[in-house]
């Protein structure tokens, strides 16, 4: 019997180790999961590949995709426009393949509203100390960037309350672990399980 895959919202400031841990999920069973690819006006990092990390589009063809309602929701982050295209996720949850959206809060919220059974989790880096080595580390941006990026850290962490779950990024396989543990648990709720186990629960229960 197939099931409906569940949605996940992953949100997390920048440097959290978000990515790094989204990538590390999908490489154990990828068949049953998938990061949702999103449409941003933002120009692409060194290594970023068009329809892999993101749809890369202009502002203009961003706002026609707007007006055609293809977005779940968007959002501008950093003066740029990021947006979640509806029919990708909803074509992908109907094979029962469970679907990440790495998004910010501003879309989470979205989200929450129209689809209510998404689960949410915030990851937090463990000091503000280790975000801002991790941040540096990385060695795309500019000191401009990443002291915005600081201070946009701060306002996105203190979203965190409206998240199901939040998981504390200090040791990476520990996180993984926590985060694969959320995924396993939605599986292992009553609804999911009716649905999946049908058959199963119908012949236990037949008089
Ligand atoms: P970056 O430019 O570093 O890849 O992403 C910047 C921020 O935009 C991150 O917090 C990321 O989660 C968020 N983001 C990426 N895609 C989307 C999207 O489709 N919608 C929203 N609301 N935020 C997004």
């Amino acid at each position: 019997m197939s099931t409906r895959g569940n949605l996940f919202i992953v949100s997390a400031p920048s440097g959290a180790g978000k990515s790094s841990l989204i990538s590390a999920l999908l490489k154990d069973k990828p068949s049953d999961k998938q990061v949702s690819v999103s449409h941003t006006t933002r120009k692409p990092r060194p290594g970023e590949v068009d329809g892999q990390h993101y749809h890369f589009v202009t502002v203009e063809q961003f706002k026609a995709l707007i007006n055609q309602s293809a977005f779940i929701e968007w959002a501008e982050v950093f003066g740029n426009f990021y947006g979640t295209s509806k029919s990708v996720i909803e074509q992908t949850l109907n094979k029962g393949i469970d679907v990440f959206l790495d998004i910010d809060w501003q879309g989470g919220e979205q989200v929450k509203i129209l689809m209510p059974n998404t689960v949410g989790v915030f990851i937090l880096p463990p000091s503000k100390a280790e975000l801002e080595r991790r941040l540096t580390g990385r060695g795309q941006d500019s000191k401009e960037v990443i002291d915005a990026r600081m201070a946009q850290a701060v306002s996105e962490m203190s979203h965190y309350t409206q998240y199901d779950f939040v998981i504390v990024n200090d040791d990476f396989d520990s996180a993984l672990a926590d985060l694969k543990a959320i995924i396993r648990s939605q599986r292992l709720t009553c609804a999911s399980q009716q649905y999946a186990q049908n058959d199963m629960l119908n012949d236990l229960l037949a008089d």
